[in-house]
């Protein structure tokens, strides 16, 4: 069995006939997943050597091949590619946050899939084609070799990078457990968000379930017809659906629900729009993040000054909610959000 793929809780369950001491487990969790270890402990006093190596027969570290980092000399941001166990290349994105003296931190982007089968269009990873989800412990190295390669701590991560995590949800959310275990990377839950397109089945299962992590969901449209152009997950789950899952969601948790709006020059940033989000939104608390579009091939283009401030007063004047513009960075070394294709 593999470290890094378990909670400790399963890690002892999976060692419970060798009844090793409770310590002795989070001990080996946490040398692997925050401390970066890369064998087993060659000895630890008061555990006997037969138990060591009785464990040691079983269990395994596994590690990421860093096959490139990139940090960007215009904000700071740092690209990681990686190669895991299995064909394909996926990236992590560790994003500064250092102006707080003091408290100087990260928190990564990590991927859950190579590649994404949502295709939506304006999006380097759905280009590239659904190619294979990543395994618990791809997923948790993306943040163990951050941390080890980084002068300030990671205190929170955010699913936003290749691939849609509710399609990949058992792995996702076991990754998320073992960074919030206080014998694993110790973010809390609340540091810890899963974004995605707008799969119902995931978003219910996720409301059900009451996990602590943060929810964002992709809107980028409010207008069933227009969304299904760029967002093809439209057409299996169409809004009227999302958002009675997204209501739920509120109802359940009592918390403001973030929608994401990936802001497409000339295609969403209309008056309707706006109207159409209100309407949507009605008695529902939300926060709109509005992110600009990352494409380098062209077919998408950012808003003017003139188009965004335009939307930015329609959205003031038809939506009774908080509209914060999210900074997309490293889009010179391409790991802003879009932009993500193992290159
Ligand atoms: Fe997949 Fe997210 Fe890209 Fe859409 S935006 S294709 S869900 S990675």
């Amino acid at each position: 069995m593999l470290l890094k793929d378990l909670t400790s809780d399963e890690l002892a369950t999976a060692l419970a006939d060798l009844a090793p001491p409770q310590r002795l487990v989070r001990q080996l969790h946490s040398s692997a997943v925050r401390r970066n270890a890369t064998e087993l402990p060659a000895e630890v006093p008061t555990v006997s050597w037969r138990l060591l190596d009785q464990i040691r027969e079983r269990v395994a570290i596994p590690r990421l091949k860093l096959v490139n980092k990139v940090v960007s000399p215009q904000d700071g941001f740092a690209k990681y590619l990686f190669e895991g166990d299995g064909p394909g290349r996926f990236e992590a994105v560790r994003i500064p946050l250092l102006h707080r003296p003091g408290d100087e931190k990260y928190v990564v982007c990590v991927s859950s899939q190579i590649g994404c089968a949502m295709g939506c269009t304006f999006c380097a990873t759905g280009r590239m084609g659904f190619q294979r989800n990543l395994a618990t412990w791809e997923i948790v190295d993306q943040v163990t070799q951050v941390q080890a390669d980084s002068p300030h701590p990671v205190r929170g991560v955010v699913f936003m990078g290749m691939g849609e995590p509710m399609l990949n949800y058992d792995r996702v959310i076991r990754a998320a457990r073992i960074f919030s275990e206080p014998c694993g990377m110790q973010i809390s839950g609340k540091a810890i968000t899963i974004s995605t397109v707008g799969i119902v089945p995931g978003i219910r299962r996720f409301t059900e379930e009451g996990h602590p992590y943060r929810l964002i969901v992709s809107l980028t449209s409010a207008r069933s017809e227009e969304r299904a152009k760029v967002l093809p997950v439209e057409k299996t789950y169409p809004l009227p659906e999302l958002m009675a899952a997204v209501r739920e969601h509120h109802a359940a948790t009592n918390k403001r629900v973030t929608l994401a709006w990936t802001v497409l020059g000339g295609i969403n940033t209309s008056r309707e729009e706006a109207k159409a989000l209100a309407e949507l939104t009605r008695d529902l608390p939300i926060l709109l993040d509005l992110i600009d579009v990352n494409d380098p091939t062209g077919e998408y283009r950012r808003p003017s000054g003139e188009e965004a401030n335009a939307f930015r007063d329609a959205l003031r004047e038809e939506l009774a909610a908080p509209v914060q513009r999210r900074y997309s960075g490293g889009q010179d070394i391409h790991g802003a959000c879009g932009m993500l294709a193992a290159t």
